[in-house]
């Protein structure tokens, strides 16, 4: 077990779009019990974790602590090998440079800036705590405090937004020169302040096509600016692809701590408790934080580590597949694959299995078609 995911679902304030275990920061105290029982859930599992090549920091908003506490959780990691990659996320709201330096110190060596927009109506529209500036400033903080590999997230497809206020967010971006870039549509989840309101009629969901629009505009602006699409929501420069999220999509295994954490290991999926107090009160109490347990069939498993694969500009490799599997991943649903490659949409050959942009585009319709 060798990549670590853990969850801090502490915010300022709950964004409308969200749809993430997070909730709005209450009294101070309780962070610091989370934290507590952060690093009791991981020091109870230390042996587990053998040989660390990656730790995610993400929520939530893990910046919304201090750098003592998140150092302290950080702590029950150590010893990791010097080329391990620590990531954390931030939100731009929530950082300054004392803390930004005291982080790169501690060993982060990947900063993921939750930006979402460089437009001040778009952040006050979807909820954000922060202001473009502070977005830029963050960057800059970051840069000053020694990280040479700051990511960005941005959303696109918002209700209201033309192409071009896109196009103006991903020339901010751009101007950055940041190293990794996620790009989400919106998503309309359960239970969110957008959800409600589009249920009301008082927003218009932005059409497929402008969507489609917007993210060909990006893959084809991005990789002019050498940020190549290594999954279909991910852009990075040579040498700077998250391997964090790289094992996820390669159906690798983790270990997640922290309240609705999921954990992947052997054919076997667990997730702790959603809820931040109820979590605190397991591991104060001695006993398993999980909620939830299963076993994944070998069938799910093969389509699982199809279905996220393909996900992946590089696609599957075919004989790791084999290896693992017993068969090649072309032998599930052959028919299926003969008919992507007719209509373009999946290419082969003896090396790896892959989408085509074009069948990029359409890889959840085509997974439905696998499963
Ligand atoms: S900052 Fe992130 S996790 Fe927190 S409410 Fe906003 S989108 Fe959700």
């Amino acid at each position: 077990m060798n990549s670590v995911y853990i969850h801090i679902p502490f915010c300022l304030a709950k964004c409308h779009y969200c749809g993430f275990n997070s909730q709005p920061l209450g009294q101070p105290a309780g962070l610091k019990n989370y934290f507590r029982a952060l690093a009791r859930e991981i020091a109870g599992r230390r042996a587990e974790i053998k040989d660390i090549k990656t730790i995610y920091f993400g929520g939530g908003t893990p910046t919304i602590a201090s750098a003592a506490l998140i150092g302290k959780v950080l702590n029950e990691l150590r010893p990791w090998p010097s080329d391990a990659e620590l990531t954390i996320e931030a939100n731009p709201g929530t950082v300054t440079l004392e803390k930004l330096k005291a982080l790169r110190e501690m060993g982060f060596n990947r900063l993921s800036l939750g930006v979402q927009s460089f437009n001040d109506d778009r952040l006050k529209q979807i909820g954000r705590v922060h202001t473009a500036r502070q977005a830029v400033k963050a960057f800059e903080l970051g840069a000053k405090a020694g990280f040479a590999n700051i990511g960005l997230d941005l959303i696109y497809a918002l209700p209201g937004q033309s192409l071009g206020d896109w196009k103006n967010d991903l020339a901010k971006a751009l101007s950055l020169e940041p190293r990794h870039l996620s790009l989400y549509s919106l998503t309309y989840e359960e239970n969110t302040e957008f959800r409600r309101q589009k249920a009301e009629g008082r927003i218009i969901p932005c059409g497929e096509e402008l969507e489609a629009d917007m993210y060909l505009e990006a893959v084809d602006r991005l990789d002019r600016a050498g940020l190549k699409r290594y999954e279909i929501s991910n852009f990075a420069r040579k040498g700077y692809c998250s391997r964090h999220n790289i094992n996820y999509w390669r159906a690798g295994d983790y270990l997640g701590f922290g309240a609705g954490a999921h954990s992947h290991r052997g054919g076997k999926r667990w997730s702790n408790v959603k809820n931040s107090e109820r979590y605190v009160r397991s591991i104060n109490n001695g006993k398993s934080p999980a909620g939830f347990r299963e076993t994944i069939s070998p069938e799910q498993q093969r389509f699982e580590a199809l279905f996220l694969g393909l996900r992946m500009a590089a696609g599957i490799e075919i004989k790791s597949y084999q290896r693992r599997f017993g068969r090649s991943p072309l032998e599930h649903k052959p028919q299926v694959w003969l008919r992507w490659k007719e209509r373009g949409w999946a290419e082969w050959d003896g090396r790896n299995l892959r989408l085509t942009p074009q069948g990029l585009l359409l890889a959840d319709g085509l997974a439905v078609e696998l499963a």
